[in-house]
């Protein structure tokens, strides 16, 4: 067991960096940048955290992890322990050590941002969800008691599977739909591989399916079988399809041949494996320069990936400045540090195209910040007649996705909102009485970390409703 440090000498010590590898080495592959803690290191920044009463960091945290208790358990040398009591609220630890916007939540409630860095509660989160993969332990076991109760669930993304999870360790049998070959949502087609390796992420999905819950691939709610049918099948229906279908810019010349939207893009990279194209048959184009337009994390992943591709330059194209960028700071952080040129005040009008309809370049035109918007941002206005013409081979759309209309379209009676999302309550419940939903098919596009708690509140209503009947 390692030292347990008096206050004083926690507040002394700085935040233990994560070793990475360098931006020079790491465009040229697809393997994860950050190498993670070893296990010295995880104590070390373990032995920081002051042990709060009442902690804050878990107030911050929408899957009410057991903060201080895990990493109590690291300074212990019990990782197996702080598994254990991580395992007991969120099911996708590694995930979530892995993407979730800490700065926001955790570590952004952290008492120790007052003195310096936050504990790195991510970090320590992903090492020890990391220490029980390696050694390939489970926790999972089927549920002693069967409620014969059963409850289908649309979507395998983070809200899904979390919900999926605590359902079946109460007892229900869960069923989920998933419309592609693959579990995971977002996790496995959005995010590339050197944010999060997809083996860490099936890794998870595993855990899930040794609980007792079924997964059927391929399988369209609305197309294959309708939401009406599941509500006549099943005792509850949680819908958490997530808001899928990509946002154009709408501008002449958005169908030529090179424009993609982020989507299509990552889904080619990622899920169906064309960065290691010829070994897997979906190749992409991306030529010698590649724009991608947009200021959040699917840009700073779209962009990164184009890099990674081949591209000799990749060019972020935003329409505000570097601080109104969406992204998560260590994204755009990365980002530059690989290169990426960032054309920022700056927003697409045209993208030309050759004789043949293949894209030649993007027309821009600068703009400047104005009065703040109903976002608070400041809102960008033109300068007119400031245009230039870019010259790339590739343009990619990344300035946002909404709701496909496929799933509300077979829901009789739950109602949806002005853009098609679900109406729901804060536990889920929606305008059916067996009907719930969560995750970004409700909120919009957010986070992996939302979407998982939305995905707990509206397993916990769903109990505590069917529990009645
Ligand atoms: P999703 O993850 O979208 O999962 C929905 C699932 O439903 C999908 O598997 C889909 O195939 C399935 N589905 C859809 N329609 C049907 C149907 N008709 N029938 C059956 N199944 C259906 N968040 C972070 O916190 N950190 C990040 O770093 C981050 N990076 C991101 C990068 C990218 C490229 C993208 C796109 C998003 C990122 N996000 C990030 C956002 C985060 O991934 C989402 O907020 C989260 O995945 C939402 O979870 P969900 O379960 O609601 O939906």
């Amino acid at each position: 067991m390692a030292e347990k440090l008096k206050p004083a000498e926690r507040l002394k010590k700085d935040r233990v960096p994560m070793r990475a590898q360098e931006p020079e080495e790491r465009i040229n592959n697809f393997l994860e940048v950050p190498f993670g803690y070893s296990l010295q290191e995880a104590i070390e920044e373990a032995q920081r955290c002051l042990q709060c009463k009442p902690p804050y960091c878990v107030a911050g945290c929408p899957a009410d992890v057991r903060i201080p208790e895990f990493i109590e358990k690291i300074i212990e040398e019990d990782i197996k322990g702080a598994f254990l009591e991580i395992k007991k609220t969120n099911a996708l630890p590694a995930v979530c050590g892995r993407v979730c916007p800490q700065e926001e939540q955790c570590e952004g409630a952290c008492i120790m941002n007052k003195k310096g860095k936050p504990i790195a509660i991510g970090r320590l989160e992903r090492y020890v969800a990391d220490w029980a993969r390696e050694l390939n332990y489970s926790d999972a076991k089927k549920a002693s008691v069967r409620l014969n109760k059963k409850v289908a669930i649309v979507g395998s993304g983070p809200a899904g599977l979390a919900c999926a999870s605590d359902l079946a360790k109460l007892g229900y049998d869960v069923t989920i739909y998933e419309a592609l070959h693959k579990a995971g949502g977002v996790l496995v087609y959005g995010i590339p591989e050197f944010r999060l390796p997809k083996a860490i992420v099936d890794y998870e999905v595993d855990q899930i399916k040794e609980l007792g819950v079924e997964i059927n691939l391929n399988y369209v709610i609305g197309l294959t079988k309708s939401v009406d049918e599941l509500i006549q099948e099943y005792d509850a229906v949680f819908l958490a399809n997530g808001a899928g279908a990509p946002s154009f810019l709408n501008i002449p010349g958005e169908n030529l041949n090179g424009v993609y939207s982020a989507s299509e893009f990552l889904t080619r990279s990622n899920l169906m494996k064309a960065y290691e194209f010829p070994n897997y048959a979906t190749p992409i184009r991306v030529g010698e320069r590649a724009v991608v337009v947009g200021g959040g994390n699917v840009a700073m992943d779209a962009v990164r990936t184009a890099k990674r591709l081949g591209a000799k330059e990749a060019i972020i194209v935003y329409r505000r400045s570097r601080k109104e960028m969406p992204a998560r700071a260590e994204e755009i952080e990365h980002a530059e540090e690989e290169g990426i040129k960032f054309e920022l005040l700056t927003n697409p009008v045209k993208v030309l195209g050759d004789e043949y309809g293949n894209v030649v370049g993007i027309e821009c035109v600068r703009m400047e910040l104005g009065e703040p918007d109903e976002s608070g941002r400041r809102r960008p206005k033109e300068i007119k007649g400031s245009n230039f013409v870019i010259d790339t081979d590739t343009v990619i759309v990344a300035i946002g996705q909404s709701a496909n209309p496929i799933v509300a379209r077979s829901a009789t009676g739950v109602e949806t909102n002005k853009w098609g999302y679900f109406v729901a309550d804060e536990n889920g419940k929606t305008t059916h009485p067996k009907v719930w939903a969560g995750g970004d098919i409700v909120t919009g596009a957010a986070t992996v970390i939302l979407a998982v708690g939305a995905g707990k509140k509206a397993a916990k209503s769903i109990h505590e409703t069917l529990s009645r009947q």
